[in-house]
């Protein structure tokens, strides 16, 4: 009896245990290349300097609704992503590629409405367009964008230098990108039951705006530069915090310690999260799309951002042994879980 190839599903490892089986298959061999697959960007010595480069696809369907995302937004939407995994390594952002899948079912007007999107985008962080491509598509809109970005080998932040008693440090506010998108698929399924009902989006106006128009964090980045401030370590939170302080840990051979009273959500996180039956915690340990920034600081550097308003300090690394702990409101110790994808460690 003959064997059958071995099939292994892609949810039994997951999103993550993918890249690292194609991490394992994809070695580099360039000199120049500091640092492949497995951080925000990858890292490129170019003389003195580094060149950073990052992509990311969206797709109709799985990452975005056309029924409720405007295409400025969208084409907005698509650049900060980008730029959120440059400003993740502690880079400024300069080029991107733009690569888009359309079918007859979008005019002239529509793909112009994407790149006025792209362009203020463009406009906001400083990049410049210069190139891409265009195809057909018989399954819905596809956009991916390729940034590339700079910085030196004293300005960079991997994911994986960390060290034991770093503080960990947030910026902005979490959970609004989650809550927004659920107030979305609540009002796109009223109006389906419904045509004659409008929704009233204006009580709901942050956290929907988190969702559709995020904003990459290159105000905190410039400001850290001013403050001299280099973070040990930086990754940017597109899958939630959870996850992201998983990453941090997995890549620096580290274990954390987050305080759930520190986690930074804004009044109408709550009132949203309260509405839907939701733990607002949950929304900013476990959704997603909120693209701030993780990072670590050594304890020399906490006097200088202590006063920063858009930093929160929200937990230390320690040793691997002593394992990834959320300290919650009453106080208990439970190990910090990222929801929805398989970790091995
Ligand atoms: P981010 O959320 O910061 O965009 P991802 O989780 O998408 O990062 O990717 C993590 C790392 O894996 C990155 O270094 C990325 O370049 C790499 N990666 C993701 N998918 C692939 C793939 N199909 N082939 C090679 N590398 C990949
Ligand atoms: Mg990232």
């Amino acid at each position: 009896m003959s064997e059958s190839p071995k099939r292994t599903e892609i949810g039994e490892i997951g999103e993550f245990g993918l890249i690292d089986r194609l991490k394992a298959l994809s070695p580099v061999t360039n000199p120049s290349t500091r640092v492949g697959i497995g951080d925000d960007a990858a890292v490129i010595e170019d003389g003195g300097k580094l060149t950073l480069v990052t992509t990311d696809m969206l797709l109709e369907g799985v990452h975005f609704d056309l029924s409720y995302m405007p295409l400025p937004h969208l084409g907005y939407k698509a650049v900060s992503v980008n730029v959120s995994d440059i400003a993740a390594m502690y880079g400024l952002p300069k080029y991107i590629t733009v690569n888009i899948a359309l079918s007859n079912r979008f005019s002239v007007e529509a793909v112009e409405a994407l790149y006025q999107g792209i362009h203020q985008a463009c406009q906001d962080y400083n990049v410049d367009l210069v190139g891409g491509d265009t195809t057909s598509s018989h399954s819905g809109l596809v956009i991916s964008i390729t940034a590339v970005g700079e910085t030196t080998p004293e300005q960079l932040a991997l994911r994986s230098t960390a060290k034991t008693a770093d503080i960990l440090c947030v910026t902005g506010d979490l959970g609004g990108a989650y809550m927004g998108l659920q107030v979305l698929e609540r009002e796109k399924a009223v109006f389906r039951e419904n045509p004659e009902m409008q929704p009233d989006l204006e009580k709901y106006k942050e956290v929907v705006g988190r969702q559709l128009k995020p904003v990459a964090r290159m105000d905190v980045i410039f400001d850290l530069r001013d403050l001299g401030v280099v973070p040990t370590a930086m990754i940017d939170i597109s899958d939630g915090l959870a996850s992201e302080v998983m990453h941090l840990c997995k890549s620096s051979g580290l274990g954390a310690v987050v305080y759930e009273d520190k986690l930074p959500m804004t009044k109408d996180v709550y009132e949203v999260a309260d509405e839907f039956k939701i733990g607002a915690p949950t929304a900013a340990l476990n959704g997603g799309e909120d693209y701030e920034l993780l990072f670590t600081i050594g304890q020399e550097d906490y006097e200088k951002i202590k006063n920063h308003p858009d930093i929160t300090t929200i937990g230390y690394m320690q040793e691997k042994e002593n394992g990834k702990v959320l300290i919650t409101r009453g106080q208990q110790k439970v190990p910090l879980q990222a929801q929805g994808w398989k970790h091995f460690d």
